[in-house]
């Protein structure tokens, strides 16, 4: 029996396990996927000793993603150009790490709104942290031109320019009035609804034409996608990328190529109704 498993702290809140579980089960594999706690006190030992932890492979979320890329024997693709894991695979032997949440955002709007790149010359993301990295490190690979990224402190997101030379331009959220009209993509990466606070944005000066993603995607309608809605932009909500960048570590670990497909999301959807309503 081949195992996986996602690691982090806590990891009580992932939808690894229902999404690879569906997936187990629907392509009649031989294997288990499972929840792994991983305390900060153990990361080091866990990850440094994953080869002979019995796994197959493993997703990792926070707080253990830079720790697992350090620990991996060899990191490939956005792991390597970003140092931080999310996926986790044995090749002979070894420890092989990458990051697909930016293979997961891409996958996302191309099913979604499969036109997207081609009109998509300047891209606005605001939010500095892990996922905006991985985010604005996949829109360089598609080739978009332009990436704008605005942050509540706005030295993170200069720091984070910085690892992106001539592709970002860094600003304070104090920017986000004057920048909107120009972007094809609007982005939020913040965690700001997740601390059920809500990002102002005057939605009236974006332009008709764009585009409008949230990472966050509990709720899934987040204030920052309604708002967009109201003024009847295209919305792309974020469980689309959650679901996606599932799909490399499954495929890594059992085999097969899973399928994104209406079934999957509606039995996660499922899922967080029913989760959001027992808190
Ligand atoms: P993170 O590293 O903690 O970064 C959080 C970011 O949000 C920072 O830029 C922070 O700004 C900003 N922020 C927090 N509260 C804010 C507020 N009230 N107003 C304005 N900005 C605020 O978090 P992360 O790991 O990047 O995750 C960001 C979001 O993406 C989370 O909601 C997470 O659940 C989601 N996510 C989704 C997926 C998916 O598959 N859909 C994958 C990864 C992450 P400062 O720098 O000023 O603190």
């Amino acid at each position: 029996m081949r195992r996986a498993c996602v690691t982090g702290w806590p990891v009580s809140h992932s939808r690894s396990p229902l999404i690879h579980g569906l997936w187990i089960k629907r392509y009649n594999i031989e294997g288990d996927y499972s929840a792994r706690p991983v305390s900060p006190q153990e990361a080091v030992s866990f990850y440094g000793a994953f080869a002979s932890s019995g796994y197959v492979g493993a997703n990792v979320t926070v707080p253990h993603k830079e720790v697992a890329c350090a620990a991996a024997t060899t990191c490939c693709g956005a792991a390597e150009r970003l140092g931080v894991a999310n996926t986790l695979w044995l090749e002979d032997g070894r420890v092989v790490a990458d990051n697909t949440d930016g293979i997961g955002f891409l996958a996302s709007l191309d099913q979604a709104a499969p036109k997207w790149s081609e009109k998509t010359e300047c891209a606005l993301i605001v939010g500095a942290g892990g996922a905006s990295r991985a985010v604005i490190d996949a829109l360089v690979q598609r080739g978009v031109g332009r990436v704008e990224l605005l942050n509540r402190t706005e030295a993170r997101a200069r720091e984070v320019a910085e690892r992106f030379p001539g592709k970002v331009r860094a600003f304070g959220l104090d920017a986000l009035s004057a920048r909107l009209s120009s972007a094809d993509l609007v982005i939020n990466a913040t965690s700001a609804g997740l601390a059920g606070a809500e990002l102002l944005v005057p939605w009236e000066r974006a332009k008709d034409s764009a585009i409008v993603t949230d990472l966050t995607y509990v709720p899934l309608q987040t204030p920052f996608l309604r708002g967009a809605a109201s003024v009847g932009l295209t919305t792309v909500d974020g469980l689309g990328m959650l679901l996606h960048q599932a799909v490399p570590g499954f495929e890594r670990w059992f085999g097969v190529r899973p399928v994104v497909d209406a079934e999957l999301r509606d039995i996660v959807v499922a899922d967080l109704i029913e989760r959001d309503s027992c808190s």
